[in-house]
């Protein structure tokens, strides 16, 4: 009997090895041997989950971008100010980017010879000084933000702040200066004319949907950072 149940004993482990062979067992070997396919098949389908979860909100935002017109306030585009080191005196009040100075002062010289006598009144303006017009112009009409937005660029999204703005008066109509009535001197003619010539450009035109029309403000367009600067405002 001893002998028995020590056969019996043996017997044990052998019968739990019979047990790898049930059905069960079959399916979690073969389990073993395809999990190296299924973890890539599930981590596949994973990745592909992912990106797409990412990619939706991106694309999503982008589209809103374009129908807000790249971050205007009150119709006007951010501006980052000019760095100092770029900033040179044409007159004894206005300072400009160095790289719009000598076309400027070309087209003067050149306006003069034509009997035309272009008057610089404002050139770059710090953010800070922006601000100071933003805000006490505003209080001292009574006027609201989007009201006087209409005419004067909120701090940060004037072109001026980059140096490459320059507004124009005609020095033989000084009572004209920043005003509408600008557009019909002769040295408002003669810009419309010749001013592309010295790659200047009107910022607020007539009919542009966003801000007050400007006659005396010009911007410069001949140099490839002032290009990199306003290409937001053409799209
Ligand atoms: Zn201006």
């Amino acid at each position: 009997m001893e002998q028995i149940k020590e056969i019996n004993q043996f017997d044990i482990p052998l019968a739990r090895r019979t047990h790898l062979d049930n059905p069960n067992s079959i399916l979690l070997k073969k389990l073993l041997i395809f999990s190296p396919f299924l973890f890539l098949l599930f981590s596949t389908g994973a990745l592909l989950l992912l990106k797409n979860i990412e990619i939706e909100p991106f694309s999503n935002i982008n589209s809103q971008v374009e129908r807000n017109h790249d971050h205007r306030i009150f119709g006007h585009l951010p501006y980052r100010e000019i760095p100092k080191d770029k900033l040179v005196w044409i007159e004894p009040n206005i300072e400009v980017h160095i790289d719009m100075r000598d076309s400027l002062l070309k087209m003067r010289e050149v306006a003069k010879k034509d009997g035309i006598y272009l008057v610089f009144l404002s050139g770059y303006r710090s953010v800070n000084l922006q601000n100071d017009i933003f805000y006490s112009l505003k209080s001292i009409r009574n006027q609201e933000a989007a009201e006087r937005a209409r005419v004067s660029a909120p701090p940060g999204y004037s072109e001026h702040s980059t140096g490459f703005a320059i507004d124009i008066g005609d020095a033989t109509q000084r009572e004209t200066d920043f005003e509408t009535e600008f557009e019909n001197t002769e040295a408002f003619k003669w810009l419309i004319k010749n001013a592309a010539k010295f790659h200047f450009k009107l910022s607020f035109t007539k009919n542009n949907k966003y801000i007050e029309y400007e006659p005396w403000h010009w911007r410069y367009e001949g140099s490839i950072e002032a290009l990199k600067v306003f290409e937001t405002s053409k799209k």
